[in-house]
This record gives structure tokens, sequence and C-alpha cells, in this order.
């Protein structure tokens, strides 16, 4: 899990001004495990700074995603954010779009087999697995 002064700095080094909006987006990225749209950090992180904008969330997430600080999932079209970079897996709900994390070890050695067999540098890698949420299951079975 990445701490939050390592993210600000990344921003720092690029030269982006941090200001106490974007540490609050960083912030609320890294503590959330809700996999949130820009929407939704948008009207989170209003409650503290009721001036930031949707803009300055969709740059920011623009920057952190070319970091690859975060991960973008889509979900029926819709872009979510995870702020979690390490190897886990997404299960996706696609009734009511709740993203939760599964961590598992073999992902690991399912890269390595991979990058063996095709001879590929693997950089990055997304797990998802669709369906639906226990809450939901019962309504499609
Ligand atoms: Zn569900
Ligand atoms: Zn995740």
């Amino acid at each position: 899990m990445q701490q939050i002064e390592e993210l600000v700095n990344s921003l720092r080094e690029e030269g982006f001004r941090i200001t106490p909006q974007r540490i609050a987006i960083v912030e609320y990225l890294l503590k959330t495990n809700d996999h949130p749209s820009a929407e939704h950090i948008h009207k989170i992180v209003q409650k503290k700074y009721p001036m930031v904008s949707l803009s300055t969330v969709y740059k920011t997430l623009d920057l952190l995603r070319e970091k690859k600080l975060v991960n973008e999932i889509k979900v029926e079209g819709e872009a979510r954010f995870d702020a979690h970079t390490d190897e886990h897996i997404n299960l996706i709900c696609m009734n009511c779009g709740k993203i939760e994390d599964v961590d598992e070890d073999s992902l690991r050695e399912i890269q390595t087999k991979a990058a063996r067999k095709s001879k590929y540098m693997i950089l990055k890698s997304n797990f998802e697995l669709l369906g639906y949420c226990n809450n939901c299951k019962s309504k499609f079975i």
C-alpha cells in the first residue's frame, strides 16, 4: 500500500502544485476501498473544500494515472479509481457497481508464468472478475 507522502512527493517532483485540495483527493483515494468515481471523490472532497472543482479532481486523477499511482477500472463505461496498486483481484458487481479487493498470492505466479511463456516484460497487470456481489446475487438465481 502506498503512503500519502510518497504520492504527494511524486506529484511535487513532476512540478505539480500541491494544494490542500489535491492532498485531500490523494488521501481519500488511499484510505477508501470503494474504488470511487471522479464524481464521488469530488463530492467527498467538497465537504471539506467547497471550492474544489470537478476538473481539479480529473486533472489530479489523470496525473496519478499517468504516473501509475492509481489504476483506472471501467465499470459500465464509468471510470473508477484504485490507489491500491499492489497486485490484487478486483471483484466487480455488475448490478450495483460495487468493487471489492481480494488479495491472492498466486497472481504473482501467474505473471511470472505469463512472462516466461511470452518473453514479455510485464509492467502492469489488472485482474478483474465480474459477477454479482453477495447482496445482489439472490436477485439473479
Ligand atoms: Zn452488487
Ligand atoms: Zn482494487
